[in-house]
């Protein structure tokens, strides 16, 4: 489907959006990547949404993507009697402890031995990305009394941080190996990995994944933010998890991090996501705070690949409101000529492959002259990612025969994808583009467009050659090189 905007959004499914119908809305409303939180819902039930999700791509032929996002070592509480939860006073007291039964408003379990091992009086824990912050008064090595600093609702499966205290963790649990297996038979187009401190943690899972899905690390602890370049050498894609990533460290050091993070990530050309809290409100009301408008602008302006609704598209009131103001901010924001200067001022060229300098070609093309957009063949995805990186005025549109590439692309900023069949000759390819070009409204007969392939055909990185082409099939087949 084409947006009218580059960059892309991230809907989180959940109660609120199950149904063939409310999922199909949602990417009709704008949705291009799916997340299924592996956090919450049985292996069932992520089967279910996958195979609601891949049927709506059938029938609107529209590749879509499929994020598997992998708890990792997430403290949680358990759950309680009320589905609802309780709503936690500050002054009063609230107790944790490893008693497996259903919590009430005065204890609830929390399941992790190790934290209770290593809390002292004194320290803090965070409960839902920070609302909720409890002081322990006493502890053992099964329980913690403690007091309610800042009150709030509390709810089943709510995540806990413990800043105070340093946790050794396992980047990979015996449940996310058990998921990743899982999802990755599935056939899910991007698996995310949860707490990533070190480049090897990407590695071990990258060694089970098998090349099967694409792997991105979620950012959202101190170390990941230290060991921020090794890690995106071995990632396919970045998360910026201000969620976690705000309790671990200072609130005000997320905007600096987020904006640094996603100018390294347009460097390398991989495709970055800001996360959390996006359009919190939205849970509740049909209408988003104007902080929040600005922060999901404040990301499209930082040229993002794409951005990101959580609870409020898997379990709030609005989820389809919610992904129609994402949609409506950004082609706002991107019909602004501030938001082409800025791009334009951080945009960052790397490279000094044959294949970096035919994408350069192709955007100073679309900035001088008036093609209509940039059609590029590319088999594993590289190349339209490093179009992508170029951020141009126009369109892109990634041609490939393999639709896992296409699926995967759908996180990547501005790029529409074809599914073509394989070709042999560069006549034909340049015929398929400027076909897809004018069937997505893109060009018309008498316009022209830019294709960049690779000859010979179907040899992954050959990307070699770059053609203005005429949208009028009568001129190619008349005069184009076979
Ligand atoms: P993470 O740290 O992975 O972001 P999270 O608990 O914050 O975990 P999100 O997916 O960011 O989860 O937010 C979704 C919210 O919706 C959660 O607070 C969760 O309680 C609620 N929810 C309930 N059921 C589901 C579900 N099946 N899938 C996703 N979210 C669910
Ligand atoms: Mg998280
Ligand atoms: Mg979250």
């Amino acid at each position: 489907m084409r947006r009218l905007r580059n960059v892309k959004i991230v809907a989180t499914l959940g109660p609120a959006s199950e149904t063939y119908e409310t999922i199909r809305a949602l990417h009709e409303a704008g949705a291009d990547v799916f997340r299924l939180n592996m956090s919450h819902g049985s292996h069932e039930e992520i089967a279910e949404k996958h195979k609601i999700i891949r049927q709506i791509e059938e029938d609107l032929s529209s590749p879509i993507a499929i994020l598997a996002d992998l708890q990792g070592p997430k403290l949680r509480v358990g759950v309680f009697a009320n589905e609802e939860g309780e709503d936690l006073v500050s002054g009063a007291k609230f107790r944790l402890d490893l008693d497996k039964k259903e919590g009430d408003l005065d204890r609830v379990c929390l399941p992790h031995p190790e934290i209770f091992a290593a809390l002292e009086p004194g320290a803090h824990l965070l409960v839902n990305d920070g609302k909720i912050s409890l002081r322990v008064e006493e502890c053992g090595k099964d329980f913690a009394n403690c007091v309610v600093v800042n009150g709030g609702r509390i709810s089943n499966r709510k995540g806990v941080n413990v800043p105070d205290v340093v946790l050794p963790l396992a980047a990979l649990s015996e449940k996310d190996k058990k998921d990743l297996e899982f999802v990755a038979q599935l056939g899910v187009d991007w698996i995310a990995l949860s707490f990533v401190q070190r480049p090897a943690d990407m590695l071990e899972a990258r060694e089970m994944i098998r090349g099967r899905a694409a792997v991105l690390a979620k950012i959202e602890k101190p170390t990941a933010v230290e060991n921020f370049d090794d890690i995106l050498d071995v990632s396919d894609g970045i998360m910026v998890a201000r969620g976690d990533l705000g309790v671990e460290l200072p609130v005000q050091n997320v905007p600096p991090i987020q904006k640094r993070l996603i100018r390294r990530c347009r460097r390398e050309a991989k495709p970055v996501i800001v996360a959390t809290q996006m359009l919190e409100s939205m849970i509740e009301s049909p209408m988003p705070t104007r902080a929040e408008v600005s922060d999901v602008a404040t990301a499209i302006y930082e040229g993002s690949d794409a951005i990101m609704l959580s609870a409020e598209s898997a379990a709030g009131d609005f989820p389809i409101e919610a992904v129609t103001t994402m949609n409506n901010v950004a082609i706002e924001v991107e019909s602004d000529q501030t938001y082409r200067d800025i791009i334009e001022a951080s945009r960052s060229t790397k490279g000094e492959s044959v294949a970096d300098s035919i994408v350069a070609a192709a955007r100073e093309i679309a900035e001088t002259t008036d093609v209509k957009a940039i059609c590029c063949f590319s088999q594993s995805g590289t190349t339209a990612l490093k179009v992508a990186r170029e951020r141009p005025r126009v369109s892109i549109v990634a041609m490939t025969s393999r639709l896992g590439t296409a699926r995967r692309l759908a996180l990547t900023w501005g790029t529409t994808c074809v599914v073509t069949p394989e070709f042999d000759r560069f006549k034909l390819s340049v015929l398929a583009a400027v076909g897809a070009a004018k069937r997505l409204e893109l060009a018309t007969e008498e316009d022209q467009v830019v294709v960049t392939a690779g000859v010979p055909f179907n040899i992954p990185g050959t990307t070699n050659i770059i053609r203005v082409a005429p949208c009028d099939e009568r001129l190619i087949s008349a005069t184009d090189p076979e």
